[in-house]
Parts: C-alpha cells; sequence; structure tokens
C-alpha cells in the first residue's frame, strides 16, 4: 500500500496541496497517496490522531491549526520552535515531530528562483499572524540591512518583535520610509482589501504577497501603481514550502521550476 500523507485545514477543500504532492511524487517516482481532511475547529487533535492510528506517515497542517500543530508535537525542529508554529508533521516511531517549512519556502522562492538576495536588503513585513511569524526567522538569517513589522493591530507586531529582535510600526509610522522589499503576509488580499500603507514607501522595491491567484492581487496592483521595481505572488512559496516538507518526509527534493509552470497553468 502507498504511504499516506495528507494536509489538515478548517477549511480544505480550496487547498492545492494536493495536486503538488501528486506531481512531486509523480517527478520523482515516490508511490505515495496525498488527501484533504477537514478536521472540526475543536476536534484537530482527533483527525490528527485517527490519522497516524490509520497508518498515516505525515502531514501538513493549515489554517487555523499551525499553532496547535506544534503544541501536540513531541519533537520540534529549530525552526518551528522558532516559530511556535508547525506546517509539516511526521510520524515517526509513536512520537510527532514538528517543522515549519513556510520561511524556507519563501525564502527559496525570493532568493532562488527569483534570483533576489537579501543580505544588507531593507525588509519590511507586512501582518503579524501565522504565516508571518513562520518567516521571520528564516528571511533575518539572510543577513538583512533593516527588519520592521507593521500590523493593523501594532500590539500584535510589537510581541513579534519582542521576540525576534525586529522593530514594530503602525502602518502611518512608515511614511516616507523605504524598503528593498516588502512582504504582505496579510489576509488582506483574501477580502479585495490593502493594509493601509503609505505609497511612497513603495517605490523601487520587491513587492511579494503570500496570496496566489489567477488574478493580480490588490496589494500587487497597488505596487505597480506605485512604482514598485518587481512583484510576486506567494505561489512559488506555496510550491517551495510543500518541496520542503517532500524532502523532509521522503529524503528526495523535487525539481519545483515544472510543478510551479503546471500549477501556474490550472488557475
Ligand atoms: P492570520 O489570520 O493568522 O493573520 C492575518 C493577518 O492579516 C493579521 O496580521 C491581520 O491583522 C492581517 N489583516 C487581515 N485583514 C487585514 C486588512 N484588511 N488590512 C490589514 N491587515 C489585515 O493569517 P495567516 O498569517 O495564517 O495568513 C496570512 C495570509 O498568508 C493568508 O492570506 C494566507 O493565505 C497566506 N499564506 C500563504 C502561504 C503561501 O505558501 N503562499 C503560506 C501561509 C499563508 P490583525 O492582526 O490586525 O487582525
Amino acid at each position: 500500500m502507498s504511504d499516506r500523507y495528507a494536509v489538515i485545514g478548517h477549511p480544505i477543500a480550496h487547498s492545492r496541496s494536493p495536486q503538488i504532492h501528486a506531481a512531486f511524487a509523480r517527478q520523482t517516482h515516490q508511490d505515495l497517496r496525498y488527501d484533504r481532511l477537514l478536521a472540526p475547529l475543536e476536534d484537530f487533535a482527533g483527525t490528527l490522531s485517527a490519522f497516524f492510528s490509520d497508518g498515516g506517515c505525515g502531514a501538513n497542517v493549515t489554517v487555523p491549526f499551525k499553532e496547535e500543530a506544534f503544541e501536540l508535537a513531541h519533537e520540534h525542529s529549530a525552526r518551528a520552535s522558532a516559530a511556535g508554529a508547525a506546517n509539516t508533521l511526521s510520524f515517526r516511531e509513536g512520537r510527532i515531530v514538528a517543522d515549519n517549512t513556510d520561511g524556507a519556502g519563501l525564502v527559496r522562492d525570493i532568493t532562488i528562483n527569483q534570483s533576489f538576495p537579501l543580505k544588507q536588503k531593507r525588509i519590511l513585513l507586512m501582518g503579524a499572524g501565522g504565516a508571518a511569524r513562520g518567516v521571520i526567522q528564516p528571511l533575518l538569517a539572510e543577513g538583512p540591512a533593516s527588519f520592521y513589522i507593521a500590523n493593523r493591530t501594532l500590539s500584535k507586531a510589537q510581541a513579534l518583535a519582542e521576540r525576534f529582535g525586529i522593530r514594530a510600526c503602525t502602518y502611518a509610522e512608515l511614511a516616507g520610509a523605504q524598503f528593498d522589499l516588502i512582504v504582505n503576509a496579510t489576509s488582506a488580499s483574501l477580502q479585495d482589501a490593502l493594509p493601509p500603507l503609505p505609497p511612497e514607501a513603495l517605490a523601487g522595491s520587491f513587492v511579494y504577497d503570500m496570496v496566489y491567484g489567477a488574478e493580480e492581487t490588490p496589494f500587487l496592483a497597488f505596487g505597480r501603481a506605485h512604482g514598485a521595481a518587481r512583484s510576486s505572488d506567494g505561489l512559488g512559496m506555496l510550491i517551495e514550502q510543500a518541496a520542503e516538507s517532500f524532502f523532509i518526509w521522503r529524503g528526495v527534493r523535487p525539481d519545483t521550476a515544472p510543478v510551479f509552470e503546471q500549477m501556474r497553468a490550472s488557475f
């Protein structure tokens, strides 16, 4: 029987992870099956335990369970511990091992796929939710010149700033500021909304929206209208974080470029 994996979340129907992992498995000749699992909001632990008891080898975890997944795990990688959240779980000899591949996926997409080194760059991260906390440490590891975090609810940005030794601010405080890279880790684009970033902050920068889809996101359109030098949505991050999970589980690193093309064409 094929080794079994799954992505667990609530909601889950929209997840593209099964197509991505199926493509990786075909490419690397791995015999595995990867499904979507909808966990009830109040029983992620039950869904996970049933999946592992039933022979599951590993799981990806998405909104809103990444922090709970971290808490439930018996062992944690350094990057899961830094984030306090897990998106990749492996089941080994009865123990749950947690990792977080979101940050590695983002950094790989920006620095390798898009050839944009982050050393000595000025970085602004917008948002202070689960996605933001997963990417701060991996971005800092690239050696940026400065790192700001802005969020609608300032206290949440301040808590992360304290945890990671970076600077927190409101959007209004960014008037006149300039950045080399601005990462939108808010869910605003999903509501067709924009964080209230002063437009001059966008001039000459690389704008990256973690949200992805067929249409240009409101944030990327805003960047284009205000002089951003380049832009990217989050499809590359999605595929790279999946490739990192695949590597953890299978010990093989898939070639992500053809899978990116295939997924982009499927929108
Ligand atoms: P959370 O719900 O944990 O956090 C949402 C964040 O967005 C909060 O900081 C919130 O601010 C902010 N926000 C929401 N609406 C607005 C708005 N209208 N204006 C300004 N700020 C707003 O979500 P996640 O962190 O888990 O995910 C964020 C986004 O990243 C999602 O859209 C998700 O799809 C995407 N993502 C993409 C990945 C990829 O691989 N491409 C991987 C992971 C996530 P406040 O604190 O004030 O409420």
